[in-house]
């Protein structure tokens, strides 16, 4: 027995055999990730992958018997993955997987459309811990849904394909930036400034010259969508990093894309859930909508909706659902700040967390003398510890950055308020929030495994 603790790397231990299975779920990553990139894209492609594997809409009240597969999908944006295990839950418990599908990126206002000078341009919000600095001079694509008068839906999906125009928020040019080189990098951009180009050509013979490159965007989008100016009043649209996935380094081991936060736990949770069998354990996976901006609003895990729907599923599996809360165990599947040779300061780099270490298991968030966190407790380590260690998964754990650098939260706290243990696992990143993250696909792979031993 080695009584000292040696840190893993995934592929110092991988043969060849395992080396190809990282590689090939890293593209069927990749594909769901292209199209998950917001709340709204990532529960119609799980509902999709969903039905197809014969999953159907989960009824209030309804009776389920053990291998039953369920979905419930909140306002199109927060889905629940139920699959009924084979034993009571009062004693079993569930055992639950909660990752989050939205991430940062900036929203169109209410009124976003207006005219300066020729240019016609979309006023924007911030969804998120962003750096403002790092949305500009890049192409964007918008993505969301309109609703017209009396409630139809129009789906807007415009910049991912090659064919497709994109949106760009302009820079200034370092011949100019004089006085914007001297400011600090949250004050360099201004939120007010992060408009988007949305067309210069203006409508022939427009009744408001001034406005005529606006009148033609809105006559395009008449002609196109069949939606008005006040229909923006009821949209939800959302810019993003347009373009896809891309493999990064010579060995092709990470992978470049917006959105790692949080689809890369989000998948694995989902492809566990999808491939287990026979589990006595009740699973529930979980696409949770607003962690970015603090888990509020009737989508988010600070809202009633966790509480109510496992009251519903205990009752359809015929458990008591407070002996079934009490006896499950949730992993908040998120991630965390992978230890970057960039910035070493920021870390302590014995307990931090680094690619290639596999899943990264965090029994603590939060910031400030562990403030606002879900602090698991030793019992619920052990417990994870053993679970994953029956599997031979490899794990790592640490924390997110050196004390007193800042921190952050995710979805535990609200899970283990309703008295659930939680804890944090997901997989390290850097630069996280950025709109290009950087994630590694040993640790991707590990954390499917590490779902798959939650599930059993
Ligand atoms: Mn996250
Ligand atoms: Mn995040």
């Amino acid at each position: 027995m080695d009584i000292r603790y040696e840190r893993r790397n995934v592929y110092k231990e991988a043969d060849e055999k395992k080396t190809e299975e990282i590689f090939s779920y890293a593209e069927g990553y990749k594909k769901f990730l292209d199209s998950a990139k917001t709340e709204r894209d990532a529960a119609e492609i799980c509902q999709k992958l969903a039905l197809e594997r014969g999953f159907t809409p989960y009824k209030f009240g309804e009776k389920l018997k053990a291998g039953d597969r369920r979905y419930h999908i909140s306002h199109g944006k927060t889905v629940f993955l139920i699959k009924a295990g084979s034993e009571d839950a009062a004693k079993y418990g569930i055992r639950i997987m909660g990752a989050h599908v939205d991430s940062p990126r900036l929203d169109l206002k209410p009124h976003p459309l207006y005219e300066e000078k020729g240019l016609a341009m979309f006023k924007t919000h911030y969804y998120g811990g962003i750096k403002k600095y790092q949305w500009t001079a890049m192409p964007l694509a918008l993505h969301g849904v309109m609703y017209k008068k009396g409630g139809e839906r129009v789906d807007i999906k415009v910049g991912d394909d090659d064919g497709d125009p994109v949106f760009y928020i302009s820079d200034l040019l370092p011949h100019l930036s004089a006085e914007q080189n001297g400011l600090t990098l949250s004050k360099a951009i201004k939120g007010e400034s992060l408009n988007a180009l949305a067309g210069t050509i203006p409508e022939i013979g427009a009744e408001d010259e001034k406005n005529a490159v606006k009148a033609n965007i809105l006559k395009l989008l008449h002609d196109k969508y069949g939606v008005t100016e006040e229909d923006f009043t009821c949209s939800e649209l959302c810019l993003v990093p347009a373009g896809h996935a891309r493999d990064v380094g010579f060995d092709r081991g990470l992978i470049s894309a917006y959105a790692h936060d949080d689809i890369c736990c989000a998948y694995p949770e989902m492809t566990a859930l999808f491939e287990s069998v026979a589990s006595p354990h009740t699973l529930v996976a979980i696409f949770a909508d607003k962690e970015e901006v603090g888990s509020d609003g009737v989508t988010g895990m600070n809202s009633r909706i966790i509480l109510d729907l496992l009251n519903a599923v205990s009752a359809s599996i015929g458990a008591d659902p407070v002996a079934a809360r009490y006896a499950s165990l949730c992993v908040s599947a998120d991630v965390t700040a992978g230890y970057d040779p960039n910035y070493p300061d920021v870390f302590d780099k014995r307990n931090s967390c680094f690619l290639n270490g596999g899943a990264a298991v965090q029994k603590y968030t939060g910031s400030a003398g562990k403030r606002s966190t879900n602090d698991a407790p030793a019992e619920v380590m052990a417990k994870i510890r053993d679970i994953l260690d029956g599997e031979n998964v490899i794990w790592q754990t640490g924390e997110m950055g050196k004390v007193d650098a800042g921190g952050g939260g995710t979805i535990a706290k609200f899970i283990s308020y309703i008295g659930i243990d939680t804890v944090d696992m997901g997989l390290p990143v850097l630069s996280m929030h950025a709109p290009y993250e950087i994630i590694s696909k040993a640790d991707l792979y590990e954390m499917h495994l590490a779902m798959k031993a939650f599930c059993k």
